[in-house]
């Protein structure tokens, strides 16, 4: 019980209500960005110990490449950005985790098939970080579910700090045969907004956002109950729906923040 009301104190000191950048959501977020940082950068370190990070130069360059331009107008200059490329074709998949910690996996070259197309992959990702959605997911999944112990975890250190990485590889679904916590529904959209808004900002087209969507959804046509797909598309269905709504948002994008020249 004492636990419990230390918890519930606890929550209601760190409850801050913040705001999403570019698009002025404000929502809850229970984890200081220091914490959350941290814990990124420990999952990261452990999914390339666990993986096999690829050693093929023309793509590590290209990833890299596109991950410069996106983080310099990212303005986080707090993040220790890094990019990798991880083998496996069968994971049609990419993530950045807080702290500017990106990875693709082999699988999502084909359908990202460009560095453009790599961009809007990238920037979606990225977007995501910058967001918080993670933290704010995790927060959710602290009061929903467990209350304050989660909550506990996080601000305990020791053993409880290696919990809460373990959480938060789970939420982010990088280990094998966990439960893939996705992000809602608006925050995938919100994430679709702020990656267009990245990449105008970088100078990258971005029409390709709908190309993109539109081959995943010609590349997952039939094939949505099983396959190397599933999981990215559990988490990014590729519905018409998503299409119209980047349409929408690009005349609006351009208007907002101009081209800036070629790099
Ligand atoms: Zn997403």
């Amino acid at each position: 019980m004492r636990k419990r009301l230390g918890a519930l104190a606890a929550l209601s000191l760190l409850a801050a209500c913040q705001s999403v950048p570019y698009t002025n959501r404000s929502r809850v977020v229970l984890i200081s960005a220091t914490e959350e940082k941290k814990l990124g950068e420990q999952a990261y370190a452990d999914v390339l110990k666990k993986g096999k990070v690829s050693g093929d130069r023309a793509n590590v360059d290209m990833l890299r490449q596109v991950g410069r331009r996106l983080s310099k107008v990212a303005d986080k200059p707090d993040f220790a950005w890094e990019f990798n490329l991880l083998e496996d074709d069968k994971q049609i998949n990419a993530f950045c985790l807080p702290g500017g910690k990106v990875a693709f996996y082999t699988g999502i070259l084909p359908v990202t098939a460009t560095e453009t197309g790599a961009a809007v992959v990238m920037s979606h990702e990225i977007a995501h970080a910058l967001a918080r959605h993670g933290a704010e997911r995790m927060s959710q999944g602290m009061v929903a579910q467990t209350g304050g112990q989660l909550l506990g975890a996080v601000l305990g250190g020791g053993q409880g700090a290696a919990a809460s990485s373990k959480l938060y590889e789970q939420l982010y679904g990088l280990g094998a045969g966990l439960v893939v916590l996705s992000y809602s529904r608006a925050q995938e959209s919100e994430a679709d907004h702020i990656g267009l808004i990245l990449m105008q900002k970088a100078g990258y087209d971005m029409e390709e956002a709908v190309a993109f969507w539109g081959r995943m959804t010609k590349a997952t046509e039939g094939k949505r109950s099983n396959g190397p797909l599933d999981k990215f598309l559990s988490t990014h269905p590729a519905s018409q729906e998503r299409q119209d709504q980047i349409k929408k948002w690009i005349p609006e994008v351009k208007a907002q923040f101009p081209k800036p020249p070629s790099p």
